[in-house]
């Protein structure tokens, strides 16, 4: 089937664009277009913007904008964002992070959005023209969005304070069994004073692990510290299965792969 592609300079004519049935954004195309060249039928035309902000990065005073259009692999290679590489690189094989975007990966199901999980560890905000939601919210709401997302914003980690880890089974470039990232801050004597876990694979999209961030509040990150935390991890999941794994898999594996990354 022919799909039509309508390019437009603006942000605003391509959201008008999209108002017509059968039309889904194109970021990067990994996933949109595929699914158009399998027979997903609900795809008939494509919409993109080529407004330079969806494709700029701005780093500054420990804040960070990302454009909705920006590679992973511009993350990966971006000089201010180094905490943040490791979970871009974590998208597909060189490839497809030449291609997958920041926007694409909001919206990847599971096994995807390893970046999301990232994001949503981050607190990011989704900016749209309407201005912005916590990802949260955003990740939430998804599936009825019409919007085109146009940035991610976020304050960035100290490299020290920012974990990622994503477990897969075929290495290097294989999807996630799942996927784990965190933000954790530390008070002088090494107990935790905030944390904010999220994970991939738990869910059809990234979840936060709140029973574990509020069972890791005052603990030090140790073998004991941590245990509460990883007894609740669990708490409120609902794993995908797949070919690569199931759902009581990945449950079974989530607590050992949680307590290395606070080990770490
Ligand atoms: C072989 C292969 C391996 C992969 N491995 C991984 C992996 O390891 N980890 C992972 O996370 N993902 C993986 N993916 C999935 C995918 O490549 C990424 O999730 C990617 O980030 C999706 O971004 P995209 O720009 O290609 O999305 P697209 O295919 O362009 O779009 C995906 C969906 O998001 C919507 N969308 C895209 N951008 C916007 C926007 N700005 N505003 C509103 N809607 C938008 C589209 O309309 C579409 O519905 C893989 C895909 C393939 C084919």
């Amino acid at each position: 089937m022919a799909l039509a592609l309508q390019t437009f300079p603006t942000v605003k004519d391509a959201n008008a664009a999209l108002k017509a049935a059968g039309t889904r954004y194109l970021g990067g195309g990994t996933l949109v277009v595929r699914a158009a060249n399998e027979g997903d039928v609900s795809v008939s035309g494509l919409v993109m913007s080529t407004d330079p902000a969806l494709s700029a990065i701005a780093a500054a005073g420990g804040k960070v904008r990302i454009g909705a259009s920006v590679t992973m692999a511009a993350i990966a290679r971006h000089p201010d964002l180094g905490p943040l590489a490791k979970a871009a690189r974590a998208v597909g094989g060189p490839a497809i992070r030449n291609m997958a975007t920041v926007g694409g990966n909001l919206f990847a199901p599971a096994p995807y959005g390893d970046f999301a999980v990232a994001l949503l560890a981050l607190d990011a905000a989704v900016g749209t023209e309407d201005g912005e939601l916590p990802i949260e919210t955003f990740l939430a709401r998804r599936d009825g969005s019409r919007s085109i997302v146009t940035s991610v914003s976020f304050t960035l980690p100290k490299a020290d304070g920012f974990r990622f880890l994503k477990v897969s089974r075929v290495k290097p470039k294989g999807v996630s069994v799942l996927s784990i990232a965190a933000v954790l801050e530390q008070a002088a004597d090494g107990t935790v004073s905030s944390a904010r876990i999220a994970l991939g694979c738990m869910a059809d999209r990234p979840m936060r692990a709140k029973a574990a961030e509020k069972a890791l509040k005052g603990k030090k990150l140790d073998q004991n510290g941590i245990a509460a935390a990883l007894a609740a991890a669990t708490e409120g999941i609902a794993p995908i299965t797949d070919p690569i794994a199931s759902a009581w898999y990945r449950a079974e594996v989530l607590p050992i792969h949680l307590g290395r990354l606070l080990l770490a």
